[in-house]
């Protein structure tokens, strides 16, 4: 039986949900034509007036945004109430290279607050719940998303940060912490330190919420085996408005898409067109409630597809599959598409855990890909099995997944610099030359 956050939204009949959007898409695009002048010169530039939005069916008339857009309108120019009506500030944590400010009103940040609820709360989260927060504090919205939310359902809120293990490990031992949200890289940290200190049995964890990064079907179970608990995912970014833009029920089929706040489309992204659910394409988010930073068809460079089939836990809002990466994480090389996330399943599935790291660079003109894995302390144990032979079976996995010769290097336990919050999982040498 699941349990729900807003009831009445969360299972809200789908015509209704349309009706809701349409009403407050169509008073969104008013309040940008109104106040940002990058809207309006932009819907000017397009032959579009606010009259002509009178539904989501319209929603495809309007312009894209994209993240230069919001370089060019850095800091103040996206803003669509005085600075006065502002409360709070937060910044993407620079993953590709560009930092982007929003800004909230207290609205907003109520807004965003339920999201995290409801994410909370589909996760089995009540306010008897103990909720670990180790998600960065700070500009990143990590913290300040799932400590919000963990306030609204009444959860007793560890405001943990990132970082000092020992600390993490002793605070949720001693105060019983039963909800850990933190990326899932750092969790599985966790999970190896606790194991490691013999502790599985002294911890209450029952359920993990993780985001922020592409993380594998692979990485959720061994997460699971080594934490004890049920892990579930959660989308958001920074843009538009941070964590809790999507998560997980209890289903772990995709996540819902909160669509009273965040309309998603998947489009083509060399034509643009509006790809059918079920096709994979880039995401774009349209924000019809947020008031601060009010983004319109926003392109995420995040690649995944959309599902409306009915899901077993009751909620009628739309979900996203697992973005298994952004755009911008596609490498090629040798002239082949390469993502860290097929690399990262093939290591999974023989039996390593996520401590690996990708270095690509480039000599004469010659693309290479090395790989380099922990062994895991068991392996490290076992000497039946020579490095040779392991390395060579990884090299035939990653062949027949991608098609390429990767070079696999085999490292001792604990050689790989381990991740507090977004995981740096590829070094690509070539940047420096170009
Ligand atoms: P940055 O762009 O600097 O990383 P954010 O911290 O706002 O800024 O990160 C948002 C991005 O993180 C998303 O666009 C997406 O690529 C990634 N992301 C967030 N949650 C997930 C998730 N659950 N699965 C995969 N990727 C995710
Ligand atoms: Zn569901």
């Amino acid at each position: 039986m699941s349990n729900y956050f807003n009831k009445e939204i969360e299972t809200m009949p789908l015509e209704q949900l349309r009706e809701l959007q349409s009403e407050r898409l169509v008073e969104q695009v008013k309040h940008v034509y109104e106040n940002v002048k990058f809207y309006h010169d932009k819907m000017d530039e397009a032959g579009i007036k606010p009259e002509d939005i009178k539904s989501v069916d319209d929603l495809s008339k309007l312009p894209f945004i994209n993240k230069d857009d919001l370089r060019d309108q850095y800091p103040y120019g996206l803003v669509g109430v005085p600075l006065s009506e502002c409360v709070r500030i937060q910044s993407t944590s620079g993953t590709t290279g560009r930092r982007v400010v929003a800004f909230y009103t207290q609205g907003d940040i109520d807004i965003w607050d339920e999201c995290c609820a409801r994410a909370i709360v589909a996760a089995g989260g009540t306010k008897d719940d103990v909720c670990h927060v180790c998600y960065g504090y700070g500009l990143f919205t990590g913290g300040p998303g799932l400590n919000g939310g963990s306030h609204k359902v009444g959860c007793l809120t560890l405001p943990m940060s990132s970082g000092n293990t020992e600390r993490q490990l002793q605070f949720m031992e001693d105060l019983g912490s039963t909800i850990l949200c933190c990326t899932p890289s750092y969790a599985a940290n966790l999970g190896e330190a606790i194991n490691e200190r013999g502790l599985k049995d002294k911890i209450k964890l029952k359920a993990g919420i993780f985001g922020a990064e592409p993380w594998t079907e692979e990485m959720r179970k061994s997460i699971e085996d080594s934490l004890g608990i049920k892990a579930y995912d959660i989308y958001g970014l920074t843009e538009i408005t941070g964590p809790g833009v999507s998560f997980e029920c209890e289903a772990q089929a995709g996540m819902h898409v909160q669509e009273d706040h965040f309309i998603p489309e998947i489009i083509n992204p060399e034509t643009g067109e509006v790809l059918p659910d079920g096709e994979v394409g880039e995401l774009v988010f349209t924000c019809i409630t947020k008031k601060a930073f009010p983004l319109l068809r926003y392109r995420t460079r995040d690649l995944c597809k959309l599902t409306r089939e009915k899901c077993s836990c009751g909620r009628t809002h739309v979900r996203m599959h697992k973005p298994m990466g952004r755009s911008d994480d596609m490498m090629i090389v040798k002239g082949v598409n390469v993502w860290p996330s097929q690399i990262e399943a093939v290591l999974l599935k023989q039996g390593y855990q996520a401590n690996y790291q990708i270095v690509v660079d480039r000599h004469n003109n010659r693309d290479s890909i090395e790989v380099q894995v922990e062994l895991t302390p068991e392996m490290a144990a076992d000497n039946s099995v020579p490095v040779e032979i392991r390395e060579k079976k990884i090299v035939d996995g990653l062949k027949s997944m991608l098609g390429i010769k990767v070079d696999v290097k085999v490292v001792e336990p604990k050689t790989i610099v381990r991740s507090e919050g977004k995981a740096k999982r590829v070094i690509d040498r070539r940047n420096l030359y170009v």
